[in-house]
């Protein structure tokens, strides 16, 4: 079955898969949905079967329906191959009775690699469907993962250039390196002095200037997105959510059909969202629980109906969900809306314009599928030193909101349902807080001689990517603030 995708704010309609991909964001600053979800046409058992990369085509085939079978499995032998460091793609780890599911075993160790080493493959193989010439400059906004991830996937492909901005100061040393040491002639970072909030609404600002986008047409430039709006991104993410339930299904730890909980560390609200769409295909999931760190607007948002960004902005130890505008959650909007694009626009604008807005109490019984949580500072360090203690086994800052908001969701209500706990991404891109969490302050100490002792510490060895920023050279040092984002964007493709 065809598969179209329409903005949530009713401008577009009966947008193919690639050209959903190629756009990234609609034209009228909604973001593409498709008009039906579709439903899963294999059994679990039959999935239970399957490689990571087989389930991907099961389930990517089915959105991506103007994909040729040719080119996905293509797409996916080339993003789900030896850049992985386990053939599992995603394993699971059970630990103090919680299934934590490993997305960080791709090239930069957080989860943005699991849909951001197949979006470069879509969007080049979108571009010749499409008949498209011009290069294609992605512009990504990011609070740390994203943009290391979304280079690594984009270096030297071929037709494409990337530009990346980050919040100067609110990412965590090693994400920095990671970025700043980019190879690639095609790849750009900027600093921006302001938050990730400054940074998302500088690139939508820029994706809505129309007469910006004329002017880089004249010179062969079209703009795209790797930002978690861009529905290639999406899709891929809701390939491990199915792998994970039928891997327990064939290790005999669910039944056939059983219901899982899934608990997801949230900030921009994508991963969570995939979740979501993997529940309305089919997947047996029963809570859905949404974990926040202090900037706990989601939290707020499920216990009250009302959404309100107008809070003070608090740099954590979890720094890639410190956002205050969850992007995606418009998705979820919509879907409760009943796909009413007029409203859901209306909402939009109302967050725009007032910072906040209320939903109708017919829209939070549509998103009754959802729990609110929320772990402060104190709390994560405790429950990451804690599970440590009790099991051996190290998780990072944003799992550990995720860790502690289950363990606390459980307390609260007795639901002994198996859970999932997304495990977004490895302790060792966030080493300085995760063992100052286990052992105290570390002061003193410089960030490699951390990453030395955790190796001791957790017995799992230092991953590539933390060895290749060791002694790497800084190759970008550009620098703006949130008003000099588009006229920074016009002097690097000169
Ligand atoms: C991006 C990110 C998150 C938040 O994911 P969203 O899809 O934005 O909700 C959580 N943890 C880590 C490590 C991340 O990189």
């Amino acid at each position: 079955m065809a598969i179209y995708y329409s903005s949530t704010r009713g401008g577009e309609k009966n947008v193919t898969a690639s050209q959903a991909i190629l756009k990234g964001l609609a034209e009228d600053g909604g973001l593409f949905m498709p008009d039906t979800i579709p439903v899963f046409d294999r059994s679990f058992s039959e999935l239970a079967k399957m490689s990571y990369q087989e389930v991907a085509y099961e389930v990517m085939k089915l959105f991506l329906s103007d994909f040729t079978e040719e080119e996905l499995k293509d797409c996916i032998a080339r993003a789900y191959d030896s850049k992985f460091d386990t053939e599992e793609i995603a394993p699971l780890v059970k630990a103090d009775g919680a299934y934590y599911l490993e997305l960080f075993h791709g090239n930069t160790i957080a989860f943005k690699d699991m849909a951001l080493s197949i979006l470069p493959r879509f969007m080049t193989a979108a571009a010749r469907k499409n008949k498209i010439d011009n290069t294609i400059v992605i512009l990504t906004a990011t609070s740390g993962d994203t943009g290391k991830a979304a280079m690594a996937g984009f270096a030297d492909v071929e037709g494409t250039k990337i530009i990346v901005f980050y919040p100067k100061d609110g990412v965590s040393r090693v994400q920095e390196l990671q970025m700043l040491t980019q190879k690639g002639d095609n790849t750009s970072v900027v600093g921006i002095d302001g938050n990730f909030d400054d940074a998302q609404n500088g690139v939508k600002k820029i994706f809505n200037d129309k007469e910006f986008e004329k002017e880089l047409a004249a010179k062969g430039y079209q703009l795209s997105s790797a930002n978690s709006i861009n529905i290639g991104r999406l899709v891929p993410q809701i390939v491990y959510y199915v792998y994970a339930y039928v891997k327990l299904l064939e290790n005999g730890e669910i039944e056939d059909g059983e219901k899982i909980n899934i608990t997801v560390p949230t900030g921009n609200f994508g991963n969570i969202l995939a979740a979501y769409f993997a529940k309305q295909m089919g997947l047996p999931v029963g809570r859905l629980i949404c974990a926040s760190n202090d900037n706990k607007v989601l939290y707020d948002f499920f216990q009250t109906g009302i959404y309100d960004r107008k809070r003070e902005f608090i740099l954590t130890s979890s720094p890639s969900m410190d956002i205050l505008i969850s992007s995606n959650l418009e998705r979820l909007i919509y879907l409760s809306t009943g796909c009413d694009a007029a409203k859901t626009r209306e909402l939009m604008e109302e967050l725009t314009r007032d910072g906040k807005y209320t939903v109708t109490d017919d829209m939070r019984e549509r998103m009754a599928d959802f729990s609110g949580g929320y772990a402060t500072q104190e709390e994560n360090a405790a429950e990451i030193k804690r599970l440590f203690d009790d099991t051996g086994y190290m998780i990072d800052t944003h799992t550990g909101v995720a860790s502690c908001v289950y363990r606390k969701y459980v307390k609260e209500t007795n639901d002994t349902a198996k859970t999932v706990i997304a495990s977004t991404a490895s302790p060792y891109k966030f080493s300085r807080s995760v063992m100052e969490a286990i052992y105290g302050s570390e002061e003193g100490k410089d960030e490699f001689e951390l990453i030395d002792e955790m190796e001791k510490a957790s017995g799992v060895a230092v991953p590539a990517a933390i060895e290749e920023i060791r002694n790497a050279e800084i190759r970008h040092n550009i620098q703006c603030t949130p008003d000099t984002m588009e006229s920074t964007v016009d002097d690097i493709l000169k």
